[in-house]
């Protein structure tokens, strides 16, 4: 039996330090997401804390129970920490070193002066509120991506009861001193969950993990990397062959002799205008709107449900918000301004590219009347009604 629970010790061992492996190499291979680090780091301290715990389950004795205990305690503490920086994405550190002194103050003196029954009883129990915290932290995170953070609390959770039980059983054998580990049912049931629970919980890291970059890259793919604002596609995305409802308006935005500036100035000058640019665009926004840059210096803004006359008072804010601004360049105070065309209220059901079609048409329109003002486009004039709507007028 004895031999039984070692080999079985052992298969933990191993499969725990595969996992490490390979969460490190998936970590190192793109370090962005370094909360995988800290479970390498927390897998690499319970590897070493089970080895310690089968050494003490060989030969009894109170360094390798002390060492066990404290290098355990130290792992799910920062399995823990793991769960509460990839929920928040802070720093993980103070918080595994304050649950690890803690945790070492609650059991450690207890296994030092050979009552290590109760110290085994309260790694067991802190075990299992750490194990089961960590499975809270990421049920809270469970949005971001549904199944395998479902996946994992489940695990964690199961694990962690696992633990709980094998301090129920210490507890009901009441001995506050052991001569040897403890092998019960308990044990060895909860050794198979931790051994099939590692499994999955390193499978699910890496689903999670691949998750998120695939979210980090489709986000990526949206925005503008200058601006921040959505690109072109994400809009087209977006909009792109919609109908839009007679509430929708669509602005475009250009700014005025933006050449001169690069040419005055030089390109990177020229980048801090249109970033410059794209803040006050943002400034502007109302809940219902996308802002996106469009390509070059021609920026739009599609905004939902809106009352006559509102997508008109909006490209008029920005555009006088970016009029008053002073950019200083080179130690030069430069002006700029932008002309936007809008187009709106325009009959149900038209297609988000008539539309943006329209405000472009208003918007040469405002550059051929000298530029920094807004016009509004004409919709019977640039688009002949059909017969339907010649009838239903
Ligand atoms: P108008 O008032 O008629 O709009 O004149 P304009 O000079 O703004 O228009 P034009 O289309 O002639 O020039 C646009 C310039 O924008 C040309 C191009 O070099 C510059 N440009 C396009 N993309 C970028 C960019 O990403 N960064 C910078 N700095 N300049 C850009
Ligand atoms: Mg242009
Ligand atoms: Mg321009």
């Amino acid at each position: 039996m004895m031999l039984d629970y070692q080999s079985l010790l052992l298969a933990l061992g191993v499969s725990a330090a595969c996992l490490m492996v390979t969460l490190f190499g998936t970590w190192f291979s793109r370090r962005a997401d370094s909360f995988l680090l800290t479970l390498v780091i927390s897998l690499f301290l319970i590897v070493a804390g089970i080895a310690a715990y089968s050494s003490f389950t060989a030969q009894s004795g109170i360094a390798p129970a002390a060492i066990a205990y404290a290098l355990l305690m130290c792992g799910f503490s920062t399995i823990y920490a793991a769960s509460v920086q990839f929920r928040t994405g802070s720093s993980p550190w103070r918080l595994a070193g304050v649950l690890s002194f803690v945790s070492l103050a609650l059991g450690m003196p207890l296994i030092l002066v050979g009552l290590n029954g109760l110290g085994l009883i309260i790694m067991n129990v802190l075990t299992a509120i750490l194990l089961v915290g960590t499975g809270c932290q990421y049920w809270t995170a469970r949005k971001e991506a549904p199944g395998p953070l479902v996946g994992m609390v489940v695990l964690y959770c199961i694990s962690g009861f696992s633990f709980a039980l094998c301090a129920a059983v210490l507890i009901a054998d009441g001995r506050l001193s052991l001569k040897e580990a403890p092998t019960n049912w308990a044990e060895d049931l909860n050794i198979g969950i931790c051994i099939a629970g590692m499994t999955g919980i390193g499978a699910l890291s890496l689903a999670l993990h691949q998750w998120r970059m695939a979210a980090i890259h489709r986000h990526e793919a949206m925005t503008d990397a200058l601006t921040g604002l959505l690109n072109r596609r994400a809009l087209f995305d977006q909009y792109g062959g919609r109908k839009l409802n007679a509430s929708t308006a669509v602005i475009v935005f250009d700014i005025d002799r933006f050449k001169t500036i690069n040419d005055r100035f030089g390109h990177s000058a020229g980048d801090e205008v249109l970033k410059l640019f794209a803040q006050d665009m943002m400034a502007e926004m109302v809940p219902a709107a996308s802002a996106a840059r469009l390509g070059g210096e021609e920026f739009a803004m599609v905004v939902g449900e809106v009352m006559p006359g509102r997508a008109e008072r909006i490209a008029n804010a920005v555009r006088m918000r970016f009029a008053a601004r002073d950019i200083v360049i080179d130690g030069k105070l430069v002006r700029c301004t932008v002309s936007a065309g809008v187009s709106v209220g325009l009959p149900e059901g038209q297609p988000f590219e008539a539309v943006l079609n329209l405000a472009d048409g208003a918007l040469y329109e405002a550059k051929r009347a000298g530029r920094d003002r807004v016009e509004i486009a004409s919709y019977l004039r640039s688009i002949p009604p059909s017969p339907d709507s010649r009838t239903s007028a």
